[in-house]
């Protein structure tokens, strides 16, 4: 049963339905849609508005172990869920984030599925898609722009150059772009000063696009953003600069959520990518809201590992939408549990039960996280062709043997067809199961009471430290009103700890968070552990070197 095909040949294969198709079926009205073409629509906001007493659809949250080189297929099994549902006549909505250029050029890996669980059109929705990322960029450019002008022509708000938080942004992994030097060649090319680049995604505008209820809500928190310090040491907003306008004008169609098709023709909302450290790796909160109105059951997923995406998911997301989630997707490979336990990347095709057995405690800690958070769960198992029936067996017999509801899906392989269990058992647990949702923590409890609570119950940690910087910054944010907002942590997504060396199941370890950042206006503050990447480089080889088009303008080589 190896799959000769690759994911773009698959997708390439696949015939899809006109937009049109999927828009009458969800019962959309012509003023809720703008036709993007004839595979993309954006959804209008007056959607939401027009079908605000409808009762909402179940939120499913699909997540995994700690990610490992091996992959999870987060993005397959959650499309593959949601096809399923569809096959079992059920009304569902896949809601997902989109893919960053940056990470689509680099290394080999798609954000839009895989195999016979895909979304599509593939090439466009990797590609530039419906332009949101763009607008992002540019309205987060804008405002530096904004900034510099500020300073050279007369710098009345006294922003002082070496205290700017904001940075400028690029979709792209360009590593020679992080530190530069801008505003040299004299008085007329404003004050020269030492700058910084970000991926997109790590963006604050793509954070709080992803957060925003509505238009006046997306301009009330591109109003808060702190840009830096003044001279005064005093934080400067986007409200000081006068900018709020604007910069929610760049977004106006950003803002609205795209609408395209699984390869089976399930309706998938793609919409918003933040990065799941820096920021809280959701899609966003109106895309959800929306597929919540339009279907019965809602798939959705968040970035990397329950330690991240998750735990952002259920204490940003879901606080600030005010939803509860009807149950949770645990994703688990075998390849990765097997990486957990000790085996090397190259030795994963040779069958190891002792490495998975061992391996199992990354799984084991993920479920407790989502049973302290009082929520239902099953546990998927992503099969790949190179498990062995042992591996398969042990994987099993260890979530019966422990409670724990388990399916073996095959939807890379097979398409909805290969998650149907998976499907009838995750409704199976929201009609029968207990869900008593609760955050962790309370956004009344100080910015240490959040972080411990956070470290202990989700990541298994001993303690907390900071460093001499980040309790100095706790006292400024408590000063400056900032801490009652929930915490963003932003932590390697390889281990349990901040220490990406570190994997299976880490014990008596202590999180060093080495210092904060304010994102006030998506609503947040960042918790550093470690050095964060925020804005990637390209590999050796990168993912790019195989990609080209037809002379009939066909992508080839994306994945
Ligand atoms: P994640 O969302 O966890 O990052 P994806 O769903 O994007 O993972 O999958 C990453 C890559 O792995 C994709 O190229 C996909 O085709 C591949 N993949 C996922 N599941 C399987 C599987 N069961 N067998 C083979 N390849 C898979």
């Amino acid at each position: 049963t190896m799959n000769p095909k690759t994911d773009i040949e698959i997708a390439q294969h696949t015939k899809l339905v006109p937009i049109q198709k999927l828009i009458d079926d969800l019962d959309l009205l012509e003023d809720d849609v703008e036709l993007y073409g004839k595979y993309k629509a954006k959804l209008s906001l007056n959607t939401l508005e027009r079908l605000q007493d409808k009762k909402d659809g179940k939120i499913i949250l699909v997540t995994a172990i700690n990610p490992t080189p091996a992959g999870e297929g987060k993005s397959t099994v959650t499309v593959g869920l949601g096809q399923a549902f569809n096959l079992l006549n059920k009304k569902a909505i896949i809601a997902m984030r989109e893919p960053s250029l940056g990470p689509t050029m680099g290394m080999k890996g798609g954000a839009t599925g895989g195999g016979y669980s895909q979304v599509l059109p593939m090439e466009d929705i990797n590609l530039h898609f419906t332009g949101d990322i763009h607008a992002i960029t540019t309205a987060n450019n804008a405002l530096a722009a904004f900034i510099d002008n500020h300073i050279h022509q007369g710098n009345d708000l006294r922003i002082d150059p070496r205290r700017i938080l904001w940075k400028r942004v690029l979709d792209l992994n360009d590593r020679a772009l992080r530190n530069v030097t801008i505003g040299l060649g004299g008085v007329t090319n404003g004050m020269p000063r030492e700058d910084h680049f970000d991926i997109t995604v790590a963006s604050e505008i793509m954070a709080i696009l992803c957060l925003a209820k509505d238009i006046p809500d997306l301009r009330f928190r591109i109003a808060r953003i702190v840009v830096g310090y003044s001279f005064e040491k005093m934080p400067i907003s986007v409200a000081d600069l006068g900018y709020e306008g604007a910069l929610t004008l760049l977004l106006k169609d950003a803002i609205k959520p795209n609408l395209v098709q699984t390869m089976e023709h399930t309706p998938a909302i793609i919409h918003g990518g933040p990065f799941a450290n820096i920021a809280h790796g959701c899609n966003s909160l109106i895309a959800t809201k929306i597929a919540a109105k339009l279907g019965d059951y809602v798939v959705t997923e968040a970035g990397f590992g329950a330690d991240l995406g998750a735990e952002k998911f259920l204490h940003i997301k879901a606080r600030v939408g005010q939803f509860k989630p009807a149950a949770v997707v645990i994703v688990a490979t075998i390849r990765a549990l097997k990486m957990h336990g000790g085996v090397a990347k190259d030795e994963l095709t040779n069958e190891n039960v002792t490495a998975l057995g061992k391996g199992i405690e990354n799984l084991q800690k993920h479920i407790e996280t989502i049973k302290a958070f009082g929520l239902p769960y099953v546990v998927a198992i992503n099969k790949f062709v190179i498990d062995t029936e042992n591996e398969v067996l042990t994987l099993l017999t260890w979530c019966n043997e422990n409670d724990h509801p388990v399916s073996l899906t095959e939807v890379w392989e097979k398409g909805g067809k290969g998650g149907l269990q998976l499907a009838e058992m995750v409704i199976n647990i929201i009609d029968n199961s207990q869900n008593n949702f609760t955050p962790l923590y309370n956004t009344k409890d100080s910015i240490k009471e959040k972080i411990l609570e956070i470290a202990r119950t989700v990541y298994g940690a001993k303690s907390v430290d900071y460093t001499t910087k980040a309790e100095k910054q706790i006292k400024e944010f408590e000063k400056f009103g900032w801490s009652t907002f929930p915490i963003c942590m932003a932590k390697t997504q390889y281990s349990l700890s901040d220490s990406s060396q570190k994997l299976g199941r880490p014990r008596d370890f202590t999180v060093t968070i080495r210092e904060f950042k304010p994102s006030i206006g998506a609503g947040f503050i960042v918790a550093l552990t470690g050095e964060i990447m925020t804005m990637p480089g390209l590999p050796k080889k990168p993912a790019a070197l195989n990609m080209n088009v037809t002379d009939k303008g066909q992508a080839t080589g994306l994945y």
